[in-house]
C-alpha cells in the first residue's frame, strides 16, 4: 500500500515535536499503513529560540542539526515553503540555491512560527531575534567592556558599562538576568569593578509578569535585583542614538547598548502560502487545527490562531502551547484519515517558567485555585527540563 506522506513545515518546537510524535504513533495509528515523514525548514538546524539570550550573554551553541536530531526515519528538506496548491495537495518551496521545488502531500502541518517584533532602524539598538542578533549583542557589550577598561572619563566608562534591556516580558527578564551574570563575570576578568556593570530592564507595565499574580512579579523583581539588575516600571525606551536613550517619560539616559525584547509578530511569509489568515496575520484554523478549503492541511504553534471552542480562550505564543497541541494534532490526523470524529482543542494549564541566570530559575503555576511557585535551584531544574524536553534533549 502506498505510504501516507506527511510534510511538516518548520522545525521549531511545534515541528520537531510533531515529527517525534508521528514517529512514535505510526504505523499503528494508520491501521498499518506506513508513513513517510518529511521535515522542511529554512535552516538545516533546530534553533533553540528560547535560549537566544544565552547566546547573547555568552558563547553557547543553541542549534541542533536536524540530521542529528532525526538520524533516520525522516526525510529532511532545507527550503522555504512558498505556496500551497490545495487542489493538487502540492507544496511549492524555494531551495537553498533559490530554485523552485515541489512535493506532494497527504497531510501538511504548518508550524512556521513567528518572528520577533523589531523597532524601526532609526530607533537604534539591537533586537534579540536570531542567532546573528545574539552574536552582535555579545560583540557589542564585549567591545564596550574592552573600551571601558581603557577609559579614564568616569561618565563615559559608566555609559559603556550600562546595558538597557527594553521590554520586560519573559525574554527581557531572562536576557537581563543572564547578561547581568555574563557581563559582570567578563568585567571582573578584565580587571574592572564588576559592580560598575549596570543592566537596566525597562518595563512598560507597572509591574513584572502581568499574566500572573503580583507576588510572583515581586519575587521575580527581587531575584533580578539580587543579580544586579535595575528594574524601571512604567517607562518605555523610544530610541537609542549614540548611547543616549530617549524614554517615554520625556527623560533620557546613557547606555552603551540597547537590547530590544519586544515580543513576537506573525510570520509575514504565511500570507504568501495562500492559506486564510486573520487580520493580524495568523493562520485561521478550526477547533481541530484544520484549515478551511485546504484538505489535509493543519496548523499549530505560533503561526496559528488557536481558540479553545469551549472557553473562547486564545492560545498564547509560547512553547508550552505549541508543544501541548502536538499530541492532539496527531490524534486529529488519524481520526480524519479514518473518518472518525476528531478531538478538539483545549487550552493548556497556566504555567510560566523563567531562567534567572546560571542555575537559578522560577516557575509559577496555578492548580486547583492555588498558586504554586518554585524558586532557586528547583525552579532552575524545572526550567532546564522544559528547555531540554522542548528540543527533544533527553
Ligand atoms: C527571544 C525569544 C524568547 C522566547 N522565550 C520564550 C520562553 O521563555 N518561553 C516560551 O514558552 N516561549 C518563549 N518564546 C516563544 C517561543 O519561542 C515560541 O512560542 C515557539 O518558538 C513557538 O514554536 P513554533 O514551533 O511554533 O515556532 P518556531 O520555534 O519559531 O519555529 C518555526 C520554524 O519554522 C521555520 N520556518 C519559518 N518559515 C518557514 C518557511 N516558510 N518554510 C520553512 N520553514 C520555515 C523557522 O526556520 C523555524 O525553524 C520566545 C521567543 C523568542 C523570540
Amino acid at each position: 500500500m502506498k505510504p501516507i506522506t506527511c510534510v511538516v513545515v518548520g522545525g521549531g518546537y511545534a515541528g520537531v515535536n510533531t515529527v517525534k510524535g508521528l514517529l512514535k504513533a505510526y504505523p499503528e495509528e494508520a491501521g498499518g499503513r506506513s508513513l513517510r515523514i518529511v521535515l522542511m525548514d529554512k535552516n538545516a538546524y533546530h534553533l533553540r529560540k528560547v535560549l537566544l539570550f544565552r547566546a547573547a550573554a555568552g558563547e553557547e551553541d543553541i542549534t541542533i542539526p536536524f540530521s542529528k536530531m532525526f538520524p533516520e526515519g525522516v526525510q529532511l528538506i532545507q527550503g522555504e515553503a512558498t505556496e500551497i496548491e490545495a487542489s493538487e495537495k502540492r507544496l511549492i518551496y524555494m531551495d537553498t540555491q533559490g530554485g523552485e521545488g515541489e512535493i506532494e502531500y497527504d497531510w501538511l502541518v504548518l508550524a512556521a512560527g513567528s518572528v520577533v517584533r523589531r523597532p524601526e532602524p532609526e530607533q537604534g539598538g539591537i533586537a534579540l531575534g536570531g542567532l546573528d542578533d545574539a552574536k552582535h549583542i555579545r560583540e557589542a557589550w564585549q567591545s564596550n567592556l574592552l573600551r571601558a577598561a581603557k577609559e579614564n572619563d568616569p561618565a563615559e566608562r559608566e555609559k559603556l558599562l550600562t546595558i538597557a534591556v527594553a521590554g520586560a516580558g519573559i525574554s527581557g527578564i531572562e536576557t537581563a538576568a543572564e547578561l547581568a551574570h555574563g557581563v559582570r563575570a567578563d568585567a571582573k576578568r578584565l580587571g574592572l569593578n564588576a559592580g560598575e556593570a549596570r543592566i537596566v530592564l525597562y518595563n512598560a507595565n507597572k509591574r513584572l509578569f502581568p499574566d500572573g499574580p503580583a507576588k510572583v512579579g515581586s519575587k521575580l523583581e527581587n531575584a533580578l535585583v539580587a543579580k544586579g539588575v535595575t528594574v524601571r516600571h512604567g517607562v518605555k525606551v523610544l530610541s537609542e542614538r549614540q548611547g543616549t536613550l530617549t524614554l517615554s517619560d520625556g527623560s533620557s539616559e546613557q547606555a552603551g547598548l540597547c537590547v530590544w525584547t519586544l515580543g513576537l509578530l506573525p510570520n509575514p511569509g504565511l500570507r504568501e502560502l495562500g492559506v486564510p489568515v486573520t487580520a493580524d496575520g495568523h493562520i485561521e484554523v478550526d477547533g481541530s487545527y484544520r484549515i478551511a478549503g485546504f484538505p489535509g492541511v493543519y496548523a499549530i504553534g505560533d503561526n496559528a490562531r488557536i481558540v479553545d471552542p469551549e472557553t473562547g480562550r486564545i492560545d498564547g505564543k509560547t512553547c508550552k502551547e505549541a508543544i501541548g497541541q502536538v499530541p492532539r494534532l496527531i490524534k486529529v490526523m488519524a481520526a480524519d484519515a479514518a473518518g472518525r470524529s476528531a478531538p478538539v482543542h483545549k487550552s493548556y494549564m497556566d504555567v510560566f517558567c523563567f531562567g534567572l541566570g546560571p542555575e537559578q530559575g522560577m516557575v509559577w503555576t496555578r492548580q486547583w485555585g492555588l498558586d504554586i511557585v518554585l524558586t532557586g535551584k528547583l525552579g532552575w531544574k524545572v526550567r532546564k527540563y522544559t528547555w531540554d524536553s522542548a528540543s527533544l534533549i533527553k
